[in-house]
């Protein structure tokens, strides 16, 4: 049977234990996380030097990136802001007017431009769009429709006619329901490319087949959706037959 003056023993013991083992434990906690951070460090480092910046999230928006994994995150931080997506059309040398602000029920041209040059020319020209829908337009024309047009049709786009932009209605045209993107500007219609030396590629004409055109159509579609939030096309519906319909709205289709 221990006596007490044991028991006071081996208190004090335990005691002077204690603040060895919690140093001890604050040591190896520290070391931890000092190599995880030199991990990380390097790991970042590694990721910078190798993977292409538009997919990551720590570089600026460029137009001369292809469209990556968070390629959609800049254009929406870059286009939400009215200053800053007008800085970033200037600073590509893409020229553009004011849209002036029309509001009309759930309709409105806020932030909107008329896109005027340093794009492939839209038909009708300067189309009333939505800011970042425009950023998305020069995206896509650079990125995707150019390199498209040369490597499938073998010349470049002199310009791309559309339906239009802004319209003030519900989707369909319904006389109820959800306001389309188009009546804030934030959806263009495109019907057509015309190439420079001078052929006409239309998605009503030219999307069924295996010829150059249809793959053409089929890449721009798909480079879209890469791009603009909502993108339909003739696989979508009959409604879509003579169109691609790309849009800036709030939810990511491609059909
Ligand atoms: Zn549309």
């Amino acid at each position: 049977m221990a006596t007490p003056a044991r028991h006071r023993a081996r208190g004090r013991a335990i005691l002077s234990e204690r603040p060895l083992a919690s140093r001890r434990a604050w040591a190896k906690a520290s070391a931890w996380l000092l190599n995880t951070l030199i991990a990380a460090g390097l790991l970042a480092l590694l990721v910078d030097r190798f993977v292409p910046p538009q997919h990551l999230p720590w570089t600026a928006l460029s137009l001369d990136q292809p469209p990556g994994l968070f390629t959609a995150a800049k254009l929406d931080r870059v286009g939400g802001d009215p200053r800053r997506c007008r800085r970033f059309l200037d600073a590509n040398a893409i020229r553009f007017t004011e849209a002036s602000t029309r509001t009309e029920g759930f309709c409105t041209t806020e932030n909107s431009v008329r896109l005027s040059s340093g794009v492939t020319a839209l038909s009708p020209a300067g189309p009333i769009t939505a800011c970042p829908l425009a950023l998305q337009y020069a995206l896509w024309d650079r990125q995707v429709v150019r390199p498209a047009a040369r490597e499938l049709l073998g010349s470049g786009i002199r310009r791309i006619e559309h339906f239009g932009a802004y319209s003030c209605r519900r989707v369909y045209g319904r006389a109820t329901g959800s306001p389309s993107n188009h009546a804030r500007a934030a959806a263009l219609d495109v019907a057509a490319f015309v190439t420079r030396d001078g052929r006409r590629v239309s998605v009503l004409d030219d999307w069924e087949g295996e010829d150059a055109e249809a793959a053409f159509l089929r890449r721009v579609r798909d480079g879209a959706c890469r791009v603009f939030s909502g993108v339909l096309s003739p696989d979508y519906n009959a409604a879509h037959a003579d169109h691609l319909h790309l849009d800036d709205g709030r939810w990511r289709t491609c059909r």
